[in-house]
This record gives C-alpha cells, sequence and structure tokens, in this order.
C-alpha cells in the first residue's frame, strides 16, 4: 500500500512522525480524510483528535489543539499550538483545565474572557476524549 510522512508539529518540539496510510483531522469546513497522492492543501484545523492510520492496522491518535494541516506531494504536516500523545497527557491537569474554564464559563464576564474559557475547555475535552479511548 502506498504511503506518505505525517508529522505533527508544536512551537516547542516535534510530537510525532509516523509514515501513514492515512490521516483524519478535522478542518474548519469539516472532517478530512488524507489518502496517499491528496492534492495539495492547506486549512485551519479545530481542536479535535487526529487519526494516523499506519500499515499492519495500527491506529495513532494524538490530541491536536487547532493550527493547521498542510498536505504536500508526498508528506502530511500538521502545526498546532500544542498536541499531545496520549501517554503524554497529564489526565488530572486537564481535568483541572476543564473545571477551571466550566468555573470561567458558568461566572459569565465578558466576550474576550468567554472565548478563552470556552477554548480551554475544548482543549481540555479533548485531551480527555484521547485519554478515555
Ligand atoms: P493548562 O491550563 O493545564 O496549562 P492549556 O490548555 O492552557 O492547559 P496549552 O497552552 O494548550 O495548555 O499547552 C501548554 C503546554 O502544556 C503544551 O506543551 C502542552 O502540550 C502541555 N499540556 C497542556 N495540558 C496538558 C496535559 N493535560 N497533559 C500534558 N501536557 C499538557
Amino acid at each position: 500500500m502506498s504511503t506518505f510522512l505525517v508529522e505533527i508539529v508544536t512551537p516547542e518540539r516535534k510530537v510525532y512522525e509516523e509514515t501513514a496510510n492515512m490521516v483524519s483531522v478535522k478542518g474548519v469546513e469539516g472532517e478530512l480524510g488524507i489518502l496517499p497522492n491528496h492534492i495539495p492543501l492547506v486549512t485551519p484545523l479545530r481542536i479535535a483528535p487526529v487519526t494516523i492510520k499506519r500499515d499492519g492496522g495500527k491506529v495513532d491518535v494524538v490530541a491536536v489543539n487547532g493550527g493547521f494541516i498542510e498536505v504536500r506531494k508526498d508528506k502530511v504536516v500538521i502545526l498546532a499550538e500544542s498536541a499531545e500523545m496520549a501517554k503524554d497527557i497529564d489526565v488530572a491537569r486537564a481535568e483541572a483545565a476543564k473545571q477551571r474554564a466550566q468555573q470561567r464559563l458558568a461566572a459569565r464576564q465578558d466576550e474576550i474572557d468567554f472565548r478563552r474559557a470556552e477554548r480551554a475547555l475544548q482543549r481540555a475535552m479533548n485531551r480527555l476524549e484521547i485519554t478515555n479511548r
């Protein structure tokens, strides 16, 4: 089966690098399944899990917190503010972040705080989702 390279990179580090058969992401305009020989593309991503299918049926899941996907000829690069594999996620920290964000949302202050808390909540839920799989 033909394959391509997948890299997930944050400002801090390279989180993931593997050869894949398929990558599924949640773009701002909907779900995207990238197969080999996909046309070049750059599009923003939602805060959501990214799924990578590899040879031998292995599936990896990465919590990707926004950013962009760039599909090149023989490589897919995901650039995100933060991203973690399930094994690197501190569940207690994500639970605490979720609670903090929920408390802020319940307090309902101004618009900017609301959006920020909403994004923090999405990041925490994204992390918790992939650790629960
Ligand atoms: P928190 O409020 O707990 O800091 P956050 O969503 O604001 O969470 P980010 O700004 O997205 O955190 O990430 C900052 C750094 O901390 C990144 O390197 C990210 O990978 C890491 N990180 C954040 N939350 C967790 C977690 N629950 N487990 C492991 N690493 C985490």
